[in-house]
C-alpha cells in the first residue's frame, strides 16, 4: 500500500452533499481535517451554516413522499446495487478511513465490512415491513397493523467509526421509506461524502440522502428544525444527553447512544493465554478509539499477579505506525488534541496513585515525527474512585483492578455509570450463565472481548451509554424508522344497523 504525505498533494476544500449534488459551504467557518499519521492538515471541511442545514432538510423533506411511495422491493433493489458498489470500493473506503481516522488498514476494511453487513440486512426490507394481520377479530371486522415511514430522518455520527456508524443509521432509514440528512463527525468527513455519491450511482434519487457537516451550530438546527421527525445520535455521553433532551423536547424521537468503560472479567479459571489475547486487541486496537474497546480488565483473585505479568511484554511489544503501513497493529490517535487529552489522563493516573507498568508516553515514529501517535499504556492497582477509572479516556490505556471474587466483580461493574459492553472470560458454565443474567449492561461477551452485535440483532447500551427506547440497527432499527398504526376494517354488508353505545367488544 503506497504511503504518501498528503500535504503534497495539498489541501482539499470539502463541500456538502444536498440534493444529490455537491454544495459548496458559504461560511467562512471551516474546521480543519488531519491525517493523524503524519500530523497535518489534509482538507479543510465547512462548517455549515442554518441556511445549509434547511437547504438539506428541504431537498430530504421534497424527496419523502415520492421515496416513500417507492415499493419496498424497489428501494431495495437501489440498496443491493448500493452494497455491490460498497464491494467494488471496500479498500478505497478503507484507505480514505484510515488517513483521516488514523486506524490501521486491516481494522479500516473491518470497519467498512461491518457497514456492508447493515446494507445487506436492511436489502430485506420486503420482508421486514410485513406486520401481523387478525382474521375476524370481531363480527365482519379484521385488523391489521402497518410499519410507515416517519419523514426526514437525521444522523449525528462520531469520528471513531466514519463509515460504519453511518451505516447503522442510514440504509433501514431509507429502506423503511424515510429520507435522511446525515452530519458526520467534522474530524473525518469524506467517508460520508463517498457513501452519497455511491448511493446516487446506485440510483437513489436527488434529495434521499443529504449530508452536511458541521458543528454545534448544524446539530442545533436539526434539532430544531420542524421537518426532522427522528434523530439517530452515536458520541459521548454528555452530548447524547444533550441531543435526548433537546430533540424530545422538540418533539422528536431520538435515539442517543453515548459513552462507554467496557470492563473484562478474567477469571481464576479462564484461559489466560485467551484472555490476554483478548486484551491486547480491544484495549489496543484502533488505539483504543472504539466505544466497545475493553478499558478495564478486571482480575479476580489470585489471577492478577500473573496477568499483569504477561501483560506487560505484550503491551511494550505493540507494533505502532502508520495506518497505512501493513505492520502496524495500531496506529495514531486522531488528532493532536484528542492524544493531549489522553495523556492528561495519564497524568492523573500516576498522580491518583496507580501504578503505571508501561508509560506510552512520547513514542516516536521514525518517518512520523509529528504524527499523533501514542505507545500503549497499563495502569494496575486502579481504584475505584480514580478519574482515569470513572471517565472514559477513549485512547490506548488499559487499567487493571483488582477485586477477591465473582461477586465483587459483578458489583463494581455494576455501579459504573456507563453500560454499553462487557466480557467474562470463565471455563465455567455456571459462572457464565450468571454473569450474563446479573450484569447490567447492554452487550456481554462471554470468553468474547468486543461483544458487538451482528446487523441482524440489534446494538445498545444501558444507563448513561444509551438516552432512549431503540438500539441501533437490526429489527429495532426498523422499529425506530417507522411509526407503527393499527387499521380495524369492516364492509358496508357486516355493518350492524343503528348506532352503538358499548364499548365493542367480538361478537
Ligand atoms: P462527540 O460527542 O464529540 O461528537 C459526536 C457528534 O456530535 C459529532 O458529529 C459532533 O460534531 C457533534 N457534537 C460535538 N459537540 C457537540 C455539541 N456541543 N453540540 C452538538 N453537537 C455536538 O463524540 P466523538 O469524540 O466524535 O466520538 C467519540 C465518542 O463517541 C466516545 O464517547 C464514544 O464512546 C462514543 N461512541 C459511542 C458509540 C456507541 O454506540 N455507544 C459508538 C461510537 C462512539
Amino acid at each position: 500500500m503506497g504511503e504518501t504525505h498528503q500535504s503534497d498533494a495539498g489541501v482539499r476544500t470539502l463541500a456538502h452533499f444536498v440534493n444529490g449534488k455537491p454544495l459548496a459551504g458559504t461560511s467562512d467557518r471551516y474546521g480543519d481535517v488531519f491525517n493523524p499519521a503524519f500530523g497535518n492538515v489534509s482538507a479543510r471541511v465547512p462548517l455549515a451554516t442554518v441556511a445549509e442545514v434547511d437547504a438539506a432538510v428541504a431537498a430530504a423533506q421534497a424527496a419523502f413522499p415520492a421515496w416513500a411511495e417507492t415499493a419496498p422491493i424497489k428501494r431495495a433493489r437501489i440498496l443491493f446495487k448500493f452494497k455491490d458498489l460498497l464491494d467494488q470500493h471496500h479498500d478505497a473506503l478503507a484507505e480514505l478511513i484510515t488517513r483521516e481516522h488514523g486506524k490501521v488498514f486491516s481494522d479500516a476494511k473491518g470497519e467498512v465490512m461491518r457497514g456492508i453487513e447493515v446494507v445487506e440486512f436492511a436489502c430485506g426490507i420486503p420482508n421486514l415491513l410485513k406486520t401481523d394481520f387478525t382474521d375476524q377479530i370481531g363480527g365482519g371486522i379484521d385488523n391489521w397493523n402497518l410499519r410507515q415511514p416517519l419523514g426526514v430522518v437525521a444522523g449525528i455520527t462520531p469520528f471513531n467509526f466514519p463509515m460504519m456508524v453511518p451505516c447503522w443509521m442510514f440504509p433501514i432509514a431509507l429502506a423503511c421509506g424515510n429520507t435522511f440528512v446525515l452530519k458526520p463527525s467534522e474530524r473525518d468527513p469524506s467517508a460520508s461524502v463517498r457513501l452519497a455519491e455511491l448511493l446516487k450511482e446506485a440510483g437513489l434519487p436527488d434529495g434521499v440522502f443529504n449530508v452536511v457537516h458541521g458543528d454545534k451550530v448544524a446539530v442545533d438546527a436539526l434539532l430544531a428544525h420542524p421537518d426532522v421527525t427522528a434523530l439517530s445520535f452515536v458520541g459521548s455521553t454528555p452530548i447524547a444527553e444533550y441531543i435526548y433532551t433537546e430533540g424530545t423536547k422538540h418533539g422528536k424521537r431520538v435515539q442517543a447512544l453515548g459513552g462507554a468503560k467496557n470492563h473484562l472479567v478474567v477469571m481464576p479459571d479462564a484461559d489466560l493465554d485467551q484472555a490476554v489475547d483478548a486484551l491486547i486487541g480491544a484495549a489496543y486496537g484502533s488505539a483504543g478509539e472504539r466505544c466497545m474497546a475493553i478499558s478495564v480488565a478486571v482480575a479476580v483473585g489470585h489471577i492478577a499477579d500473573e496477568l499483569v505479568e504477561r501483560l506487560t511484554p505484550r503491551v511494550k511489544a505493540l507494533q505502532i505506525g502508520s495506518g497505512m503501513d501493513g505492520a502496524s497493529e495500531m496506529g495514531p490517535l486522531v488528532t493532536g488534541v484528542h492524544r493531549a487529552k489522553v495523556q492528561g489522563y495519564i497524568e492523573a493516573g500516576v498522580a491518583a496513585g496507580a501504578r503505571l507498568v508501561v508509560d506510552g508516553r512520547g513514542h516516536e515514529v521514525e518517518g512520523h515525527e509529528d504524527g499523533f501517535f501514542l505507545g500503549g499504556t497499563l495502569f494496575d492497582d486502579v481504584k475505584t474512585d480514580m478519574t482515569i477509572y470513572k471517565e472514559e479516556i477513549f485512547g490506548p490505556v488499559l487499567s487493571v483492578v483488582r477485586v477477591p471474587d465473582f461477586a465483587s466483580a459483578v458489583d463494581l461493574i455494576n455501579a459504573h455509570e456507563f453500560a454499553n459492553g462487557v466480557s467474562c472470560y470463565t471455563s465455567d458454565g455456571g459462572v457464565a450463565r450468571a454473569f450474563s443474567r446479573q450484569i447490567k449492561v447492554g452487550m456481554v461477551g462471554i470468553n468474547v472481548p468486543i461483544p458487538v452485535p451482528m446487523a441482524w440483532h440489534s446494538f445498545g447500551g444501558w444507563k448513561r451509554s444509551l438516552f432512549g427506547d431503540h438500539h441501533a440497527y437490526g429489527e429495532e432499527g426498523v422499529r425506530f424508522c417507522t411509526r407503527y398504526k393499527s387499521i380495524m376494517q369492516r364492509w358496508p354488508d357486516s355493518i350492524a344497523k343503528g348506532a352503538e353505545f358499548t364499548m365493542p367488544v367480538a361478537k
